[in-house]
């Protein structure tokens, strides 16, 4: 751990002025686990189930997929684990389900891959609710959502695999629902698809991706990529928004969560919880026990005014190091 930070483990993420956010981790290996409770994760805001089906050489079975999520689920509890269906395609492939695509980031992907194959879905689905018996901290996320009429898809499959569960004898809960906003015309759905979840989370990787129309991973464009954007900032602020209004939580499970500076900017926004890799954990919280909210929220009125990103990131780094 770094040093100097290991005291707050044990303390909230909390401003000067006592507002307090939930800090989470995003996890996929095993060993992210002891690294997350080390730092005094409150809870998993994404849990990559891919990352376990790319370490084996076939889709794992029910009961295997059920050890590995029993695992994280109790590694966490009583806090939350937020588990994402299988999101392959795009970037992530699975070397026993190839997908050979023109545009494979504006193709088979995530939710859409899993609604065309519903029985992997219902195994995934079933083997976390037989993992959460018992604890009752699991939350399912769906990524690369991008009309309603998944969400509802989707939220069929769940209930069908609880009620299957419930028939057979186990004493499994509904888990609450939630919407990964990665695609630019979920931000526009934001509200409709607030209305039908439990809860929000931002994947600003992607999202950034999809908004400035540059591939994450090429370095061509790296420069191009900036989640400082005006035009990624006003999405977000669309967002939360958009979820405040159905009277829904959300939060940011992207890169830009675990970063000191913008996680003060998504602080500021309204976000109720940042989720990042456990690396980064003690860095933001650090950030926002040295800020107060209301100067955050100024700070973020400044930077909505400013057309350029690497200007807002400039003006809110200094802000940082005049409050450190
Ligand atoms: C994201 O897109 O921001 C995200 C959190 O998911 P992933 O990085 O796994 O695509
Ligand atoms: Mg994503």
């Amino acid at each position: 751990l770094q040093a100097g930070l290991e005291r707050l483990r044990e303390l909230p993420a909390q401003t000067l002025d006592g507002h307090r956010i939930q800090v989470q981790v995003n996890t996929g290996l095993l060993t992210d686990i002891s690294r997350s409770l080390e730092r005094g994760a409150e809870g998993v805001g994404l849990y990559r189930t891919e990352i376990p089906f790319m370490m084996r050489d076939r889709f794992p079975a029910e009961e295997e997929q059920r050890q590995i999520y029993r695992e994280q689920l109790q590694a966490f509890a009583p806090h939350a684990v937020t588990m994402r269906t299988l999101d392959i395609g795009g970037d992530k492939g699975l070397p026993y389900f190839p997908i050979h695509e023109d545009n494979p980031f504006l193709g088979w992907r995530g939710i859409r891959v899993m609604l065309d194959h519903p029985e992997l879905f219902m195994v995934q689905v079933r083997a976390m609710l037989k993992a959460s018996q018992g604890l009752d901290n699991l939350r399912i996320l769906l990524p690369m959502v991008t009309s309603v009429f998944e969400v509802e898809e989707a939220q069929y499959l769940i209930h069908r695999a609880w009620m299957e569960l419930r028939e057979e004898g186990f004493d499994v809960s509904l888990p609450a629902v939630g919407v990964m906003i990665e695609v630019p015309a979920a931000v526009y759905q934001a509200q409709a698809l607030a209305q039908r979840v439990d809860f929000l989370s931002v994947g600003t990787n992607d999202l950034t991706q999809y908004l400035l129309a540059v591939d994450r991973n090429n370095q061509q464009v790296a420069d191009l990529y900036d989640s400082f954007h005006p035009a990624v900032l006003q999405a977000l602020m669309h967002v939360v928004e958009a979820a405040h209004e159905e009277g829904k939580p959300v939060s940011v499970c992207g890169e830009m969560a675990g970063e000191p500076a913008s996680a003060v900017l998504l602080m500021a926004m309204g976000f109720e919880a940042l989720s990042m890799n456990a690396a980064n954990l003690l860095r933001v919280k650090a950030a926002i026990r040295q800020v107060a909210l209301s100067s955050a929220r100024q700070l973020l009125q400044e930077v909505l005014g400013m057309d350029s990103g690497e200007v807002i990131a400039a003006h809110v780094d200094l802000h940082l190091k005049r409050a450190g």
